[in-house]
């Protein structure tokens, strides 16, 4: 899952994966946890994601290599927010290679001054991590109306100061990755400008239409 900050990469990697039953993980979520429970990864990374930047490849690198290597091979998985450059882009090819390879890079497509409008309003839960709007009425310190128990807080990488920075290494970084995928004919790219229910509609079709070409170019060599 590629996409600006607040295109909604977490809420639809979560979403796909209850529907096609494959796990997800977002590197984000797990620089967050390691951070939590002050581990090497997460003390190595803290500085980074302060500020905004991006965590050094080789650090990142290995926190998704060991979570990948605790995945069932046979059933696959989605990675939301890895790989952000073109090194990782690369690490991750080879990765594949004893997974049947890449099938497709969704890239959710929406304007820098949205992203803008949705971090500065962007609250989440401590526990599920689900995404809640300031402009919905919900405040920082409430408890997650999931019913988890969670508290709702606001990340501090979703300040101005560290957004501006986010912005500007996503631009420096990510959107070579994209052309990477686009060039290898890998990329489906997605308005994120619709619904959440439209994105997760428009992302399964295109998922099912790749699965409906190998199944005919399948029946087709048999
Ligand atoms: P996210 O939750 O996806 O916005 O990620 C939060 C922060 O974690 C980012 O601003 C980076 O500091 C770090 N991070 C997450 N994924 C990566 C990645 N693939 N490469 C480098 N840093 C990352």
């Amino acid at each position: 899952m590629l996409g600006l900050p607040g295109a909604g990469k977490g809420t639809q990697a979560r979403l796909i994966s209850q529907k096609f039953k494959i796990p997800t993980v977002s590197s984000g979520d797990l620089f967050r946890d390691h951070d939590k429970n002050n581990t090497e990864l997460g003390i190595l990374a803290r500085d980074y994601m302060l500020k905004g930047a991006y965590v050094p490849d080789d650090v990142t690198i290995r926190m998704i290599t060991e979570w990948v290597s605790l995945q069932d091979k046979s059933k696959g998985f989605i990675l939301d927010g890895f790989p952000r450059t073109i090194n990782q882009a690369r690490v991750l090819d080879d990765i594949l290679t004893n997974y049947g390879g890449l099938d497709m890079a969704v890239y959710i497509d929406i304007s820098v001054a949205e992203a803008i409008n949705r971090i500065s309003t962007r609250v989440l839960c401590s526990i599920c991590q689900s995404p809640f709007s300031l402009l919905d009425g919900v405040k920082e310190g409430d408890v997650c109306r999931t019913g988890d128990g969670g508290v709702i807080y606001q990340r501090p990488d979703d300040k101005p100061s560290a957004v501006e920075e986010r912005l500007k290494v996503y631009s420096r970084e990510t959107q070579e990755v994209i052309q990477y995928y686009q060039t290898r004919d890998n990329l489906r790219t997605v308005s994120g400008a619709i619904s959440i229910n439209e994105v997760k509609s428009e992302i399964i079709s295109t998922i099912t239409s790749l699965e409906n070409e190998r199944y005919s170019t399948d029946r087709r060599s048999i």
